[in-house]
């Protein structure tokens, strides 16, 4: 279960530009020192005074630009949450809090330490995180034609590998990748040197609808997953295969939900009507 993926981080980006940009940090905390990277003091003294002037994202990953020059890159991985709250509000064992001139906090807690924060000098784009990615599906740099480039540059791997693979593209984990390819009525392990053109173009129609609709509600709370101010999202309620193993088809097909495993990982297909 790796969450979030792109709607989810595209929200606490877009909630964040709402609430800090153009706040002073304050203080930094950093309980958890292992979280940032870079000896403590040395995190701390960098922050430490700045205001924050922007808010970006690339794939998964959250980033806050200082007027330092400097950026803090958040991996939120499978668990980590960035929070936004009150300062009198328990802690809740976060491993670092960026104390406000606001009155309030932004704290970053991951209850399985695989997250972390880095500060980043210079080009944050050049940073290991980023450079290796691959295009970010809702831009206008990724187009149909891009997309069927990219795919016959890769025609003996499944089409479900590819798109949870970071450096093929940036930002769709095991959720969305199950309800694009059923968006599509595409088989998950079809390779994808075999896809016809027209299903190249609804899985790219399923790249953009289903990511779209997904940030629209505000990204999908399965297990750990909560926004900026701790509420859950609200696109669970509308996966139509991911987690649905045993229902019916939504498709108007006579068809039943079912698990298999492709690429290593839970995946839900209706195997009546994707092909
Ligand atoms: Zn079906």
């Amino acid at each position: 279960m790796k969450l979030p993926e792109l709607p989810e981080a595209e929200t606490i980006k877009r909630e964040l530009e709402q609430s800090v940009v153009g706040l002073k940090i304050v203080d930094v905390e950093v309980p958890v020192s292992s979280v940032v990277k870079i000896p403590t003091n040395d995190f701390v003294r960098r922050v430490r005074g700045t205001t924050i002037t922007g808010i970006g994202r690339r794939a998964k990953i959250i980033l806050i630009h200082l007027s330092s020059g400097d950026t803090l890159l958040f991996h939120l991985k499978v668990a980590g949450n960035l929070l936004y709250m009150p300062a009198d509000v328990e802690k809740e064992k976060a491993q670092v809090i960026f104390v406000l001139n606001n009155g309030y906090e932004l704290r970053f807690r991951d209850p399985r330490l695989f997250g972390y924060v880095k500060l980043i000098s210079g080009d944050v784009f050049r940073s290991p995180e980023l450079s290796r990615l691959g295009p970010e599906p809702l831009s206008d740099q990724f187009t149909l034609d891009t997309f069927r480039e990219m795919l016959q540059r890769r025609p003996r791997s499944q089409i479900k590998g590819l798109l949870l693979d970071q450096s093929f593209i940036a930002g769709i984990g095991n959720i969305y990748a199950d309800e694009i390819l059923f968006y599509a009525r595409v088989y998950p392990t079809r390779p994808a040197g075999s896809l016809k053109d027209e299903e190249i173009r609804r899985i790219y129609e399923g790249i953009r609808v289903i990511l779209s609709r997904a940030i629209a509600e505000r990204g999908t709370s399965i297990i750990s997953y909560i926004d900026l101010y701790g509420k859950k999202g609200n696109y669970g309620n509308f996966l139509k295969v991911h987690y649905q193993a045993g229902k019916p088809c939504g498709n108007d097909c006579a068809g039943t939900v079912v698990k298999i495993k492709v690429a290593g990982r839970g995946t839900y297909v209706c195997p009546d009507c994707q092909k």
